[in-house]
């Protein structure tokens, strides 16, 4: 895709850092989501917000866990990294969040990270065991667009979560949805924030304009705007994770985030939308931007549920976990046995 020839000195230059510091490879990451409720509902950018407050049920928009273990299992099985357990802020109480982590831990075989809000002190040592690390989703480092953009979910919170999980030895993340109204003069802040607040992942998402919230009729930003963040924070930190979230109907513009030195791609329907067109383009997208794409999105491998058993929950939760992964697996099949059409991905991507 064509870039400003600003923006290309500076992927020519990333790239070459990338390619100094971390292997010629990407991969997919999941983000697993318990809800679709949160306490706080109001940020500007995030589709929660424009769900009718009244006809919302907290129970009903609660993932089952079986669901929840077979997405997991299916990531493994896929090559797919676990981005990180997130959903509505409040959506799980404590107790829920540990027992399904141990779950996850047990089914993934790692620790995972999370992005649950603010966590407190005493209950991040309580996550510690099965957690390596905290996503804090600051969105971005430009005071007044932050309040603009999440009028209720302010950023000192996070940071002192930030400080609280380095001090027992986590690692942090942090989110940066480019397109909510930064301007490029706040870059130093953003290398500011990663210094001071021992950053060492960073999702860089596009802003999606959703129907309903106050970004509607915002512009989503174009893929010079996304590159030249990510280029410049892989020039300034060589050795930073960097997550590049993408969407159904970006896929065409990897190549060139890979280039300014993201390692991964998220934001996907990967299970409803596995092995279509947008899929297929991504593991091209990745061979364009020179890396080798790890796991697959587009060919199913022989997944034997039986396999379940030996994670062992009780009966009842096993028979679910299988029946959902089944679920999961002919949905993805079908997409194989009966290619989507173009009208069928626009409804799964606006759904
Ligand atoms: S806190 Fe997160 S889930 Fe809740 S409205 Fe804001 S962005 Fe959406």
């Amino acid at each position: 895709m064509q870039l400003s020839a600003e923006t290309e000195a500076l992927v020519q230059q990333a790239n070459k850092i990338y390619l100094k510091n971390f292997p010629a490879t990407t991969c997919f990451e999941r983000a697993i989501f318990f809800s679709w409720w949160c306490g706080i509902n109001d940020c500007g950018f995030c589709y929660m917000s424009a769900l009718p407050k009244d006809k919302v049920s907290k129970e009903e928009s609660i993932r089952h866990e079986s669901s929840i273990l077979a997405e997991t299992w299916l990531c493994k099985k896929l090559g797919w990294e676990f981005g990180f357990f997130s959903g509505g802020i409040n959506a799980f109480n404590v107790d829920k969040v540990t027992d399904m982590l141990k779950k996850i831990n047990i089914v993934y075989g790692d620790k995972v990270w999370i992005n649950i809000g603010a966590v407190p002190k005493p209950v991040l040592q309580k996550y510690l065991p099965y957690i390596k690390g905290v996503v804090g989703s600051v969105e971005t480092v430009n005071d007044e667009v932050h309040k603009k953009a999440c009028p209720s979910k302010p950023s000192a919170p996070y940071y002192r979560m930030f400080e609280n999980a380095h001090a027992i030895g986590l690692q942090n993340a942090m989110t940066f949805i480019v397109g909510l109204g930064e301007t490029r003069a706040d870059f130093p802040k953003l290398v500011e924030t990663i210094r001071k607040y021992h950053i060492s992942k960073l999702h860089f998402y596009g802003l999606v304009p959703h129907e309903g919230t106050l970004y509607a009729e915002a512009q989503a930003p174009s893929v010079d705007e996304q590159a030249w963040w990510i280029a410049q924070t892989r020039i300034a930190f060589p050795k930073l994770d960097i997550q590049c979230g993408i969407w159904s109907d970006r896929t065409k513009r990897i190549s060139s985030l890979l280039h300014a030195g993201a390692n991964s791609i998220s934001k996907f329907q990967a299970i409803k939308l596995f092995a279509t067109k947008p899929a297929k383009d991504i593991e091209a997208q990745a061979v364009l931007g020179g890396r080798k794409f790890l796991g697959t999105l587009t060919s199913l491998p022989n997944v034997d549920v039986s396999e379940i058993d030996a994670f062992g929950f009780d009966t009842e939760l096993t028979n679910h976990i299988k029946k959902k992964t089944q679920q999961y697996l002919k949905l993805m099949k079908r997409n194989i046995d009966r290619p989507l059409s173009e009208e069928e991905i626009i409804s799964i991507r606006t759904e």
